[in-house]
């Protein structure tokens, strides 16, 4: 069981480092290792600020084969 959230819900206008259309996802065995998944992409590539995003990102979490 694998738990992910996708960058691009999170921010529709996000792009990546090469400016194509952020189609990162983040993964994890819980919401917490997706959170932290997801936090650092957001800080090391869109420049958001560490716990911001947190509730959003829990909003989208998805959860594979259930
Ligand atoms: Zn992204």
């Amino acid at each position: 069981m694998v738990k992910f959230a996708r960058c691009n819900a999170l921010l529709s206008l996000a792009i990546d480092a090469s400016g194509k259309g952020c189609r990162y996802v983040a993964k994890g065995e819980s919401d917490n290792d997706v959170v932290k998944d997801m936090d650092a992409h957001l800080t090391s590539v869109h420049k958001v600020q560490p716990g911001e995003m947190t509730a959003n990102i829990l909003a989208s979490t998805r959860t594979h084969g259930s």
